[in-house]
């Protein structure tokens, strides 16, 4: 079988494997359709950020199982899955709690071990979300996406009836304006620097759209002023410049979201700091995108947006295509950020 391999040194080659075999009982083996390049895929690939090498990468996946083991009862060959990339131990006090992502003796498909950018691999039952009759490949391979936002959601107790306001109009922050539009925001605002993000923001649900590297914090602050009670703001650039602004346009009791991940220091003046006290906000840090009972309410509410066919997809994705394409994409981006969704499609010219 092909199987996208990353080699040390940012070297991402198409290989031939054997085919994975399934092992235990409660194995799965999954025809792989559609398999979402991650930001965290970045480092791995281009700054000696994986575990090992060489390894297959891909925990955003979506296939059809084509074999089950002897102990798996609620799957069949035929049915469309995405991946739960997570595995927890599902044995410590963390997990008995149902804190998956605080588990300390995790796993993790696509970094610990090899993951989804290969024809075939196999999967423990409890890493498979089954997905409804009419949801399509490309959207099996964004549920994972798009419930990292949904938690953050879960955790600030929804998002009806608030001024949704998300920073960072990137994958997971175009997700999220669509999520909380479905949901019952008040109102959704984007910000980002990036004037085509905002324009595609506008057509993706957001009805305000300020371009930060124009605006200051003040200038922004001012625009949102009628907007400033029960504000929910998602921080999903990740830079200490995008955190410090959410404190500072931040309104009122206002909750602070923060999803995306730092790779360079923040440091708060006493006065920016001040503002957390004096403003009563409430930070929410989000991590992974699981909850409650496995996997989590997320991938429920992500099944219920796209069968209600409120999430569009076509317009993140930049390029999407089977593994020469995907590589020869992934190898461009020499180290940068994705400027859209990089997807690989192994589905051929299977409809989706
Ligand atoms: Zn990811
Ligand atoms: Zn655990």
């Amino acid at each position: 079988m092909k199987s996208v391999v990353v080699h040390a040194g940012g070297r991402v080659l198409v290989e031939d494997k054997p085919l994975p075999h399934i092992k235990s009982a409660d194995d799965v083996l999954v025809k792989v359709y559609c398999s979402g390049l991650c930001g965290s895929d970045i480092p791995r690939i281009f700054h000696e950020g994986a575990h090992f090498y060489p390894i297959t990468l891909g925990h955003e996946f979506s296939g059809i199982v084509t074999q089950t083991g002897s102990g798996v009862t609620d799957l069949k060959a035929g049915d469309l899955v995405s991946c739960v990339p997570l595995q927890p131990c599902f044995n410590c006090p963390e997990c008995n709690r149902q804190l998956w992502s605080q588990c300390k003796n995790y796993h993790f498909i696509g970094s610990r071990s090899h993951g989804g950018n290969s024809e075939y691999i196999t999967v423990p039952r409890n890493n498979l979300f089954r997905l409804p009759e009419g949801t399509t490949p490309t959207e099996g391979a964004f549920f994972e996406p798009m419930t990292v936002s949904l938690h953050t959601m879960v955790l600030a107790g929804g998002c009806k009836d608030k001024d949704v306001i998300i920073i960072g109009a990137g994958t997971i922050g175009l997700l999220a304006m669509q999520c909380a539009a479905a949901l019952g925001a008040k109102s959704v605002t984007a910000i980002d620097i990036n004037p085509t993000r905002l324009e595609l923001s506008r057509t993706l649900g957001a009805k305000y759209t300020y371009n930060s590297a124009e605006m200051s914090a003040d200038d922004i602050s001012r625009e949102l002023d009628e907007r400033r009670f029960d504000q929910l703001i998602l921080e999903t650039a990740g830079s200490p410049q995008t955190v410090e602004l959410a404190i500072k346009i931040a309104g009122p009791q206002a909750q602070i979201g923060l999803i995306g991940t730092l790779h360079n220091d923040l440091s708060l003046n006493a006065q920016t700091f001040g503002l957390i006290l004096r403003k009563e906000l409430k930070i929410l840090g989000s991590w992974m995108n699981y909850s409650g009972q496995w996997p989590g309410v997320e991938w429920d509410t992500a099944t219920r947006l796209f069968t209600a066919g409120k999430i569009n997809l076509s317009a993140l994705i930049a390029v999407q295509g089977e593994p020469q394409v995907y590589a020869n994409a992934v190898t461009a981006l020499d180290g940068k950020p994705m400027n859209g969704k990089i997807m690989l499609d192994f589905s051929d010219n299977e409809t989706h």
